[in-house]
């Protein structure tokens, strides 16, 4: 009887949006993420870890769910005790959780903080939008001031730089308080009613839930509107004014490529006064997209039609990607349940689209300079001490590289030789014994035998 087969079970692949970052590609991550900690570190910010679950309220009470962040795109679960938890979808809403739950308002204000990790929105994965990316964010919490605004679009400028993105524009603009708000919301649901019929259908649900999003609407249909839409800025109150006036003026100072965006408004509800975004700026159009569209005189409305489509596609495909973003957030706090407002701005930079910059200059992380020393063992006994060795390096912050499982002389000889490493420490059973090794410059092949003691001097000693 033919033996029954029993199906084949398929590997199971990462999830959708998600991905597993490996080798030279995680190097990379992991250098942006050590060069913008010094950045942040010089300007006086502490780390923090933030757990990856917050309790859902952190995000409902701060974002609101009529937002995209909380209403569609968030990860939410039950646990098994009942407690119902979310997976952070950003880092603000929870650092500022840390601050009141630790009672840093008693400390000396602002209290300056830097973070970086995964952040989790469920989103349709496209271009520079996953459903697990990577952010490095920095938030000022404690300072009403307009140097803490400046500070921040600044670090996040600086770090960039320091990157490799040297061509950056800043979009800034000012949503105002409280009192700025109430009259510029009025005034902006009015101009989009008279125009509800003619919105996207998320749109026609702003008007009621949520009509700053108004302007951030993405969808061809809704443009037309927005560029005759009020503007925040031209309903700023007094105070709102000037505290916008001084952020410019630093951003002048400290020489920075910005321009106000009046549509800029961000997706979250607790913004307050400056917020701001940051893109790479675009190479000038092709000459060749230009020669195209001196071909289109002629065509038919159906053709029109299907080739405005198609542009509409590849400006999405090649338009900028906001590379960072943030704002002041002065109303945070009370909506965490703190007594009193807590001012406060931050920002945070999407680490996978820096990455994608082809102007991106990988920082390579510490640790994993080119080794500069093959260490090679041959025999048992010298296996067994090979780790000793290792650490006399490590002591001496000399970085080595070694196949410990290959046995030959001549295997690992080659290997040291395909990685192009300059210098072979050979520790054998006579060496293990002595306690000495044989240093080989693997372009001469001259060596020396070196007493253990001696060895991390000798090595600090080469070229
Ligand atoms: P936000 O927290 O929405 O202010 O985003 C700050 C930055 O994070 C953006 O400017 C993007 O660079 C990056 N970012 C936001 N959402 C995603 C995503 N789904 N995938 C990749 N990067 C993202």
């Amino acid at each position: 009887m033919a033996k029954k087969e029993t199906p084949r079970k398929e590997t199971p692949t990462s999830p959708k949006g998600m991905r597993d970052i490996i080798g030279s590609e995680q190097h990379k991550y992991h250098g942006f993420f050590e060069k913008a900690a010094e950045v942040a570190l010089y300007y006086g910010f502490q780390p923090i870890e933030i757990p990856m679950l917050e309790r859902e309220e952190v995000f409902l009470s701060t974002n609101g769910e009529d937002t995209d962040l909380v209403g569609k795109e968030m990860y939410t679960l039950k646990t098994r005790g009942g407690d119902k938890l979310a997976l952070r979808p950003e880092g603000t809403a929870p650092v500022m959780r840390a601050y009141l739950e630790h009672g840093m308002q008693s400390q000396s204000q602002p209290i300056k903080l830097y973070y970086y990790g995964s952040f989790f929105r469920h989103d349709n994965p496209q271009r520079g939008r996953y459903r697990e990316f990577r952010q490095f964010g920095i938030e000022m919490i404690g300072s009403p001031k307009s140097i803490s605004d400046a500070m921040v679009i600044y670090l996040t400028a600086l770090i960039l730089n320091d990157v490799g993105l040297k061509n950056i524009m800043i979009d800034v603009n000012s949503i105002g308080d409280k009192e700025s708000r109430v009259p510029y919301l009025r005034e902006l649901t009015q101009y989009y009613r008279k125009h509800i019929n003619k919105l996207c259908g998320n749109c026609k649900q702003r008007i009621k839930a949520n009509p700053l999003r108004l302007l951030d609407c993405k969808s061809a249909e809704c443009q037309p509107f927005k560029e005759k839409a009020p503007q925040s800025i031209a309903h700023l109150s007094p105070a709102a004014k000037a505290h916008f006036k001084e952020v410019l003026e630093y951003l002048d100072a400290l020489r920075l490529t910005y321009r106000i965006n009046p549509h800029l408004v961000r997706g979250l509800d607790y913004y307050t006064h400056t917020v701001f975004e940051v893109a790479e700026i675009a190479p000038d159009v092709a000459p060749e997209a230009l020669a195209e569209n001196a071909t289109q005189l002629e065509e038919t409305g159906e053709e029109k039609d299907r080739r405005v489509a198609k542009e509409e596609r590849k400006a999405a495909a090649n338009a900028p990607l906001a590379l960072a973003g943030g704002g002041r957030y002065d109303y945070l706090a009370k909506q965490l349940g703190s007594k009193k407002d807590v001012p406060a701005v931050g920002g945070s930079i999407g680490v996978d689209r820096v990455l994608l910059s082809p102007n991106y200059k990988a920082v390579t992380p510490r640790i994993v300079k080119k080794p500069k020393i093959y260490f090679i063992q041959l025999g048992f006994e010298a296996k067994l001490k090979s780790l000793e060795v290792i650490e006399i390096l490590r002591g001496a912050r000399i970085p080595v590289t070694h196949s410990l499982n290959k046995d030959s002389l001549s295997a690992q000889l080659g290997t040291a030789e395909k990685l192009q490493i300059p210098y072979a420490i050979i520790f054998g059973q006579k060496e293990a014994l002595e306690g000495t090794v044989i240093v080989r410059n693997m372009q001469t092949r001259s060596q020396d035998t070196v007493k253990l003691a001696k060895l991390s001097d000798y090595i600090k000693n080469i070229k």
